[in-house]
């Protein structure tokens, strides 16, 4: 008996010569622990294509297509089915498995590819013989080899023949843990779940982290930042979410420095905490929704003034976007019916009402400097909360 599979593209790995066999094995990894949770499947790499073929029938291929359209890394994605490497036996395979796209379509080809040249007919007499079965029992499709609208793909390999109609498009990008490890802020918001897939998208295995202001900001509130997190693991794999004790910082800053700066202080705190836990855990940058002149705290010298208390780059995938095409992403991922969710934030809790937009550094460092800010954070980093996802 020979299995339906999976076959999907490589993206961009397949440009990084060198570094190809691990970049291929960190998707194989990636690939295996997401479909581990659906059944069993087997995984392998061969003639630059990735195979996932279910072992036995805990294997919904269904529920393994839709998993791997996540997966970043795949250019693109193909169910196909097989059959012995038989060419009356892959004719009628054609037939049956390509039914419904051969009914819809008007015209057709068939493109063969002979990988085992084993195979007694060359890839151009297999086309043609497929190609006339297929015109038979369905005469309302005609051939067309220069502009079909279905292009039937029949590949001979080396353990059985497949038969398949168009790939659909892939997650692209490139593996998660293939670029190093980073820190995200996770608010509750719509923007930071984006920025989180954008950056795990160019191979980026990410921390999330949250700053919570309990009692200002309620237990509802943090279980959706989880829910959040939870929905990104279809990207970016398992992650521990960490979360921030945040209320005793904030409580100092509003008893101790002007309104018009307490946001300005607050982000130098998330900026000085964030880069512990990226310490921490061998991450080399920090994440974050920004979006230039959203709001008071995105200006250029408001992101001056956070980023002078770090050494870390501060990635901001958003920075030039639209708020509709952040948006649309929020839908396309599945975030956005969460983070609309009418909870609380700890930014939007202690607001001021004139904040700075153009802050400069040296004052914002004089004016925080009241503070024990090196207790402060270690105070946070002690009570961090780490709630497991994925
Ligand atoms: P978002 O929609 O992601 O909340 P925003 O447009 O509301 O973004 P801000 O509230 O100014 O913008 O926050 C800017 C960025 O700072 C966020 O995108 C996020 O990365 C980070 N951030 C803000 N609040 C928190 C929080 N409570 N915990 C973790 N990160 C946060
Ligand atoms: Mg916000």
């Amino acid at each position: 008996m020979i299995n339906d599979i999976i076959l999907l593209k490589l993206g961009e790995i397949v440009l990084k010569g060198l570094n190809r066999r691990s970049f291929e094995q960190k998707l194989i990894g990636n690939i295996n622990r997401r479909l581990s949770v659906i059944g069993k499947f087997k995984v392998y790499c061969m003639q630059s294509t990735v195979y996932v073929e279910p072992v036995d029938e805990t294997g919904d291929m269904d529920a393994a297509f839709e998993a791997l359209t996540k997966v970043f890394g795949i250019a693109t994605i193909t169910r196909a089915a097989g059959c012995e490497k038989d060419a009356a036996k892959i004719a009628e395979l054609a037939i049956s498995y390509l039914k419904d796209d051969m009914e819809t379509a008007k015209s057709f080809k068939v493109e063969g590819k002979r990988s085992d040249k084993r195979f007694p007919m060359t890839s151009i007499e297999l086309s043609q013989y497929v190609g006339g079965e297929l015109a038979e029992a369905y005469p309302q499709c005609e051939v067309d080899v220069h502009n079909p609208e279905l292009t039937v793909h029949v590949e001979i390999r080396d353990l059985a023949a497949y038969v398949h109609a168009a790939p659909t498009p892939g997650a692209g990008g490139m593996p998660v843990g293939s670029n190093g490890i980073g820190v995200t802020l996770l608010s509750g918001g719509i923007d930071s779940p984006v920025s989180t897939y954008m950056i795990a998208k160019r191979g980026v295995r990410l921390i999330p982290v949250h700053f919570f202001s309990f009692p200002y900001t309620s237990e509802q509130a943090k279980q959706k930042v989880i829910e959040l997190a939870e929905i990104l693991t279809a990207y970016c794999g398992k992650m521990t979410v960490e979360i921030v004790p945040f209320t005793h910082i904030q409580e100092e800053i509003r008893a101790k420095c002007p309104e018009d700066y307490f946001t300005l202080i607050m982000r130098r705190f998330m900026m000085r905490i964030a880069s512990r836990i990226a310490e921490a855990n061998g991450a080399k940058a920090i994440v974050t929704g920004e979006n230039l002149g959203q709001v008071a705290s995105q200006t250029m010298e408001a992101m001056a003034s956070t980023q002078a208390v770090i050494d870390l780059p501060v990635l901001q995938p958003l920075i030039g976007m639209d708020k509709e095409e952040i948006v649309q992403t929020a839908r396309k991922i599945g975030t956005f019916d969460t983070s609309i969710l009418p909870y609380e934030d700890c930014c939007t809790v202690f607001t001021p009402k004139h904040p700075k937009t153009k802050p400069k550094v040296r004052e914002v460092a004089e004016i925080e400097s009241v503070l024990d800010i090196d207790a402060l954070v270690d105070e946070a980093v002690a009570g961090i909360e780490r709630v497991k996802v994925g």
